[in-house]
């Protein structure tokens, strides 16, 4: 692709500039006299080819030549929806099955089947578990290599499986294993790769409609990989939702053998939990979250009794994060976790969009807000138009009551 700007329309008025999400775009003096227009807008090489400036130019000086890209492979030979499971001390990952979940819906649209990837030691019980959570088929490799998480072998095994039975969607979760192979899977089979995707959708066409937080989450941008297969992304856990369990469901299990000249350029010499993490809110069913408006580390206490009253955890905005009044951990966002608890409770949280992304989702949303025009109303089940220093202990001393 290529950008020009067509110094016979450009008047140098600027709107451009102001448009460009890069900084790409600046006003400078001609250097060719032109009879009418002293400067001319010009792009620098951080320009990422988004097109805002071609849309927003009023005289339609800057044009972008798309070369026309074609695919080098014929895409119907690929089929199926494929999940690659994700295990930790002898259990699924959560978001295997709510990737699942969301995979059975993508291959019912495409009218194909869908796939489960279980590599590991000594899992010959485990392909069950997936099939009842909604795979038509397991494609395994078991072997004593994946007793340690060598990403190099996970990263091998699965490119050769994705290279011998060609599935259309690669579905994995966003999660530190997950972010670390899904890239170089892609890198190896030269596909494209969407990370972080909130939404997964086939349009008319039949390609993975990719929707993700873009330009500070300001946007949210629809992405197709339209030109290779498969369509590869990772998804953030709690993000979709399971399928209820099916025991009666039947599948068939492929055993795929573990590929040769397979080299680890590494060696894992113990494994150290990380125990600094006093909570972990992505798995809680109750989340009191606090924001700015608790307005100090001491406001946080009313947050905590209510959570404790709950049997919850304690969620927070970045805004708070920063404040310094709770640590990171606690910190709900598309900087922070992806939550989908049964009861999210949103005190003093204004809603911006950064903070939806990663609690919208949650079954029941409760807001408590002073001001009844703060977004986050927008997707409460309940609202409080109120102070929540007044609210809050009333609540707590309600609940209490409730259960003498
Ligand atoms: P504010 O927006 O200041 O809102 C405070 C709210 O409290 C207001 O609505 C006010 O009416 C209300 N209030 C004040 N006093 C009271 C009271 N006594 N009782 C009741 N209500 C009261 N944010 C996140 O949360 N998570 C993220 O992961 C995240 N990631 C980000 C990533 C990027 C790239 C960027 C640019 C931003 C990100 N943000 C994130 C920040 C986000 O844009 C907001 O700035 C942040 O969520 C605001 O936090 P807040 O709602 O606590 O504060
Ligand atoms: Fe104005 Fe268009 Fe020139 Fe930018 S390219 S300075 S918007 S005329
Ligand atoms: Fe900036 Fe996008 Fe225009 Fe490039 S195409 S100059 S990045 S607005």
């Amino acid at each position: 692709m290529d950008i020009r700007v067509d110094s016979s329309k450009c008047t140098g008025c600027g709107i451009c500039e102001k448009t460009c999400p890069f900084g790409a775009i600046s006003i400078e003096d001609r250097k060719k006299e032109h009879p009418r227009f002293k400067r001319i807008a010009v792009i620098s090489s951080a320009c990422a080819l988004c097109g805002a400036c071609v849309e927003a130019c009023p005289f339609k000086a800057i044009s972008i030549k798309k070369e026309e890209q074609k695919p080098s492979e014929d895409l119907t030979l690929y089929k199926g929806v494929w999940v690659i499971a994700e295990m930790a001390e002898g259990d699924f990952h959560g978001v295997t099955f709510e990737l699942l979940g969301k995979g059975r819906g993508l291959a019912e649209k495409r009218n194909t089947y869908l796939g489960c990837v279980l590599l590991g030691n000594g899992i010959a019980d485990k392909a069950g578990e997936l099939i009842s959570a909604g795979a038509d088929r397991v494609i395994s490799c078991d072997d004593a290599i994946f007793k340690d998480f060598y990403d190099t072998a996970f990263v091998e095994t699965i490119a050769a499986m994705i290279k011998e039975h060609k599935p259309e969607i690669v579905l994995l979760g966003a999660t530190a294993c997950g972010r670390g192979i899904a890239s170089r899977i892609s890198g190896r089979l030269k596909c494209g790769l969407t990370a972080d995707c909130t939404g997964l959708d086939i349009d008319s066409n039949g390609f993975l409609v990719q929707t993700r937080p873009a330009f500070g989450g300001n946007i949210m941008a629809e992405i197709l990989s339209g030109n290779t297969r498969p369509q590869m992304a990772t998804v953030r856990h709690k993000v979709f939702k399971p399928l209820a369990a099916d025991p009666a469901k039947k599948g068939e299990v492929i055993d795929f053998p573990l590929p040769g000249g397979i080299e680890l350029n590494m060696s894992i010499r113990d494994f150290v939990k990380d125990v600094t993490q006093r909570v972990n809110i992505a798995d809680a069913d109750i989340i009191v979250s606090g924001g700015r408006g608790v307005g100090s580390q001491e406001g946080f206490k009313v947050i905590e009794n209510l959570a404790g009253t709950l049997g919850g955890a304690v969620g927070a905005s970045r805004g708070a994060v920063d404040a310094g009044w709770i640590p990171y951990s606690h910190q709900v966002g598309q900087t922070g976790r992806t939550v989908c608890p049964k009861l999210y409770i949103a005190c003093g949280i204004s809603g911006a969009i950064q903070h939806l992304v990663g609690m919208q989702s949650s079954d029941v949303i409760v807001a408590i807000n002073k001001d009844s025009q703060a977004p986050i109303f927008q997707v409460a089940d309940y609202g409080i138009v109120a102070d929540l220093f007044r609210v809050l202990p009333v609540l707590i001393k309600e609940i209490e009551q409730s259960r003498r």
